[in-house]
Protein backbone atom coordinates (compact mmCIF):
# COMPACT_ATOMS: atom_id res chain seq x y z
CA UNK A 1 0.00 0.00 0.00
CA UNK A 2 1.59 3.41 -0.31
CA UNK A 3 0.47 6.76 -0.60
CA UNK A 4 -1.33 8.22 -3.72
CA UNK A 5 0.75 11.00 -4.34
CA UNK A 6 -1.08 12.20 -7.96
CA UNK A 7 -4.63 12.15 -6.08
CA UNK A 8 -3.14 14.57 -3.15
CA UNK A 9 -2.11 16.80 -5.79
CA UNK A 10 -5.09 16.79 -7.42
CA UNK A 11 -7.22 17.08 -4.83
CA UNK A 12 -5.11 20.38 -3.50
CA UNK A 13 -5.47 21.49 -6.86
CA UNK A 14 -9.40 20.70 -6.19
CA UNK A 15 -9.46 22.54 -3.06
CA UNK A 16 -7.42 25.61 -3.61
CA UNK A 17 -9.46 27.02 -6.12
CA UNK A 18 -12.31 26.97 -3.75
CA UNK A 19 -10.01 27.90 -0.77
CA UNK A 20 -10.84 24.53 1.37
CA UNK A 21 -8.84 23.01 3.92
CA UNK A 22 -7.41 19.75 3.76
CA UNK A 23 -7.24 17.58 6.57
CA UNK A 24 -5.33 14.05 5.51
CA UNK A 25 -6.90 11.08 7.53
CA UNK A 26 -4.41 8.74 8.74
CA UNK A 27 -5.37 6.97 10.71
CA UNK A 28 -4.24 3.42 10.95
CA UNK A 29 -1.44 4.84 8.77
CA UNK A 30 2.57 4.58 9.78
CA UNK A 31 4.59 6.87 10.45
CA UNK A 32 6.85 6.78 7.20
CA UNK A 33 3.50 7.20 5.33
CA UNK A 34 2.42 10.76 7.04
CA UNK A 35 6.37 11.96 6.90
CA UNK A 36 5.71 11.33 2.49
CA UNK A 37 3.07 13.78 2.51
CA UNK A 38 4.58 16.20 5.30
CA UNK A 39 7.49 16.47 3.22
CA UNK A 40 4.97 17.17 -0.08
CA UNK A 41 3.87 19.88 2.28
CA UNK A 42 0.91 18.85 4.08
CA UNK A 43 0.45 20.07 7.34
CA UNK A 44 -2.94 18.90 8.54
CA UNK A 45 -3.19 15.24 9.49
CA UNK A 46 -6.42 13.95 11.07
CA UNK A 47 -6.83 10.33 13.72
CA UNK A 48 -9.47 8.93 15.29
CA UNK A 49 -7.81 7.09 18.48
CA UNK A 50 -6.01 8.96 21.07
CA UNK A 51 -3.23 5.90 21.85
CA UNK A 52 -2.24 6.38 17.99
CA UNK A 53 -2.60 10.22 17.60
CA UNK A 54 -0.07 10.37 20.82
CA UNK A 55 2.54 8.11 19.58
CA UNK A 56 2.34 9.91 16.20
CA UNK A 57 2.62 13.67 17.19
CA UNK A 58 6.15 11.96 19.50
CA UNK A 59 7.54 10.75 16.62
CA UNK A 60 7.06 13.29 14.09
CA UNK A 61 7.63 16.78 13.08
CA UNK A 62 6.04 19.47 15.87
CA UNK A 63 4.70 21.78 12.97
CA UNK A 64 1.99 19.35 11.77
CA UNK A 65 -1.72 20.50 13.14
CA UNK A 66 -3.47 17.34 14.49
CA UNK A 67 -7.53 17.13 14.32
CA UNK A 68 -9.24 14.46 16.02
CA UNK A 69 -11.85 13.42 14.18
CA UNK A 70 -13.61 10.16 15.32
CA UNK A 71 -15.37 9.87 18.37
CA UNK A 72 -13.59 11.35 21.56
CA UNK A 73 -14.05 9.51 25.14
CA UNK A 74 -13.86 12.25 27.77
CA UNK A 75 -11.99 10.44 29.72
CA UNK A 76 -9.60 10.65 26.98
CA UNK A 77 -9.56 14.42 26.49
CA UNK A 78 -6.58 15.46 28.78
CA UNK A 79 -4.38 13.31 26.55
CA UNK A 80 -4.77 15.83 23.86
CA UNK A 81 -5.95 18.61 25.05
CA UNK A 82 -2.27 20.29 25.32
CA UNK A 83 -1.85 20.64 21.75
CA UNK A 84 -4.50 18.97 19.05
CA UNK A 85 -5.24 21.43 16.58
CA UNK A 86 -9.07 20.98 16.46
CA UNK A 87 -11.43 18.47 18.15
CA UNK A 88 -14.25 17.92 15.14
CA UNK A 89 -16.59 15.67 16.94
CA UNK A 90 -17.81 17.11 19.72
CA UNK A 91 -20.80 15.41 20.23
CA UNK A 92 -22.43 15.32 23.95
CA UNK A 93 -22.19 17.61 26.61
CA UNK A 94 -20.27 15.91 28.97
CA UNK A 95 -17.60 15.85 26.10
CA UNK A 96 -18.15 20.01 26.05
CA UNK A 97 -17.97 19.95 29.89
CA UNK A 98 -14.52 17.82 29.81
CA UNK A 99 -12.79 19.78 27.13
CA UNK A 100 -13.62 23.14 28.75
CA UNK A 101 -12.13 21.55 32.29
CA UNK A 102 -9.24 20.28 30.38
CA UNK A 103 -9.12 23.94 28.84
CA UNK A 104 -9.30 25.59 31.96
CA UNK A 105 -6.60 23.62 33.34
CA UNK A 106 -3.80 24.14 30.59
CA UNK A 107 -5.02 28.00 30.65
CA UNK A 108 -5.66 26.93 26.99
CA UNK A 109 -9.10 27.86 25.00
CA UNK A 110 -9.20 24.65 22.72
CA UNK A 111 -10.53 24.69 19.18
CA UNK A 112 -13.39 22.60 18.78
CA UNK A 113 -16.27 22.09 16.12
CA UNK A 114 -19.95 20.40 17.07
CA UNK A 115 -20.62 17.01 15.52
CA UNK A 116 -24.23 17.40 13.76
CA UNK A 117 -26.12 15.07 13.23
CA UNK A 118 -27.39 14.74 9.61
CA UNK A 119 -26.90 11.10 8.27
CA UNK A 120 -30.25 8.54 8.73
CA UNK A 121 -27.97 6.34 10.08
CA UNK A 122 -28.35 6.31 13.84
CA UNK A 123 -24.60 5.09 14.61
CA UNK A 124 -23.61 8.47 13.81
CA UNK A 125 -22.70 10.43 16.50
CA UNK A 126 -23.45 14.33 17.36
CA UNK A 127 -26.40 16.78 18.01
CA UNK A 128 -30.07 17.03 16.15
CA UNK A 129 -30.06 20.79 14.64
CA UNK A 130 -32.34 22.23 17.06
CA UNK A 131 -29.79 20.80 20.19
CA UNK A 132 -27.02 22.54 17.98
CA UNK A 133 -29.01 26.15 18.32
CA UNK A 134 -29.93 25.56 21.66
CA UNK A 135 -26.07 24.84 22.60
CA UNK A 136 -24.42 27.90 20.53
CA UNK A 137 -26.46 30.34 22.92
CA UNK A 138 -24.78 29.19 25.80
CA UNK A 139 -21.46 29.53 23.76
CA UNK A 140 -22.35 32.86 22.43
CA UNK A 141 -23.46 34.81 25.36
CA UNK A 142 -22.79 38.40 25.07
CA UNK A 143 -21.21 38.36 28.74
CA UNK A 144 -19.37 35.43 28.54
CA UNK A 145 -19.59 32.34 27.08
CA UNK A 146 -20.73 29.40 29.43
CA UNK A 147 -17.32 27.17 28.53
CA UNK A 148 -14.69 30.00 28.33
CA UNK A 149 -12.37 27.47 27.71
CA UNK A 150 -13.41 26.40 24.44
CA UNK A 151 -13.19 28.12 21.30
CA UNK A 152 -15.92 26.64 18.65
CA UNK A 153 -14.77 27.55 15.87
CA UNK A 154 -17.75 25.64 13.69
CA UNK A 155 -19.30 22.82 12.88
CA UNK A 156 -19.05 19.14 10.94
CA UNK A 157 -21.32 16.35 10.05
CA UNK A 158 -21.06 13.31 7.75
CA UNK A 159 -23.46 12.23 5.30
CA UNK A 160 -25.06 8.96 5.09
CA UNK A 161 -23.26 5.90 3.14
CA UNK A 162 -25.27 5.68 0.40
CA UNK A 163 -25.32 5.25 -3.35
CA UNK A 164 -27.63 8.01 -3.32
CA UNK A 165 -26.34 11.60 -4.19
CA UNK A 166 -29.24 13.42 -3.74
CA UNK A 167 -29.63 12.07 -0.36
CA UNK A 168 -26.10 13.41 0.35
CA UNK A 169 -26.70 16.42 -1.08
CA UNK A 170 -29.56 17.18 0.78
CA UNK A 171 -27.79 16.54 4.08
CA UNK A 172 -25.20 18.80 3.55
CA UNK A 173 -26.98 21.56 2.11
CA UNK A 174 -29.09 21.33 5.33
CA UNK A 175 -25.60 21.44 7.34
CA UNK A 176 -24.82 24.67 5.42
CA UNK A 177 -27.96 26.02 5.83
CA UNK A 178 -28.03 25.68 10.09
CA UNK A 179 -24.23 26.95 9.91
CA UNK A 180 -24.91 30.14 7.84
CA UNK A 181 -28.18 30.31 10.25
CA UNK A 182 -25.73 30.30 13.56
CA UNK A 183 -22.70 32.53 11.44
CA UNK A 184 -26.12 35.32 10.85
CA UNK A 185 -27.20 35.72 14.55
CA UNK A 186 -24.17 35.06 16.25
CA UNK A 187 -21.52 37.06 14.02
CA UNK A 188 -18.37 35.65 15.80
CA UNK A 189 -15.22 35.80 13.14
CA UNK A 190 -13.83 32.65 14.72
CA UNK A 191 -16.80 30.62 13.83
CA UNK A 192 -16.03 30.09 10.30
CA UNK A 193 -15.14 26.02 9.34
CA UNK A 194 -17.57 23.87 8.63
CA UNK A 195 -16.25 20.88 8.13
CA UNK A 196 -18.08 17.74 5.89
CA UNK A 197 -16.60 15.53 2.85
CA UNK A 198 -14.65 12.31 2.86
CA UNK A 199 -12.99 10.40 -0.34
CA UNK A 200 -16.26 9.32 -1.49
CA UNK A 201 -18.29 12.87 -1.26
CA UNK A 202 -16.40 15.44 -0.51
CA UNK A 203 -17.12 17.16 -4.10
CA UNK A 204 -20.78 17.16 -2.82
CA UNK A 205 -19.75 18.83 0.95
CA UNK A 206 -17.16 21.79 -1.17
CA UNK A 207 -20.23 22.46 -3.78
CA UNK A 208 -22.65 22.47 -0.11
CA UNK A 209 -20.40 24.58 1.12
CA UNK A 210 -17.99 22.84 3.38
CA UNK A 211 -15.27 24.95 4.24
CA UNK A 212 -12.78 21.53 5.11
CA UNK A 213 -12.25 18.42 3.72
CA UNK A 214 -11.41 14.79 5.79
CA UNK A 215 -9.42 12.83 3.68
CA UNK A 216 -7.85 8.91 4.18
CA UNK A 217 -8.48 6.42 1.51
CA UNK A 218 -7.88 8.43 -1.25
CA UNK A 219 -4.74 9.49 -0.40
CA UNK A 220 -3.26 6.88 1.90
CA UNK A 221 -5.37 3.80 0.25
CA UNK A 222 -8.08 1.38 1.41
CA UNK A 223 -7.69 0.56 6.05
CA UNK A 224 -9.44 -2.43 4.66
CA UNK A 225 -6.83 -5.29 5.74
CA UNK A 226 -5.79 -7.86 2.83
C1 LIG B 1 -12.01 7.82 8.60
C2 LIG B 1 -12.71 9.11 8.60
C3 LIG B 1 -12.63 9.98 7.50
C4 LIG B 1 -11.89 9.63 6.22
O1 LIG B 1 -12.54 8.63 5.54
P1 LIG B 1 -12.16 8.23 4.04
O2 LIG B 1 -13.40 7.64 3.51
O3 LIG B 1 -11.03 7.27 4.13
O4 LIG B 1 -11.77 9.48 3.34
C5 LIG B 1 -13.25 11.20 7.60
N1 LIG B 1 -13.93 11.57 8.70
C6 LIG B 1 -14.05 10.77 9.77
C7 LIG B 1 -14.81 11.23 10.95
C8 LIG B 1 -13.44 9.51 9.75
O5 LIG B 1 -13.59 8.71 10.81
Amino acid sequence: MAVNIENYNKIKEQLSQKNVTLVAVSKIKTIAEIQILYDLGQRDFGENYVQELLEKYEALPKDIRWHFIGHLQSNKVKYIAAFVHLIHGVDSLSLIKEINKQGKKLNRQIPCLLQVHIAKEETKFGFSHEETRNLISEFSETTQSVYPCIELQGLMGMASFTEDNSLIIDEFTGLKKLFDEIRLKWQSPLFNILSMGMSADYMFGINAGSTMVRIGSLLFGSRIKQ
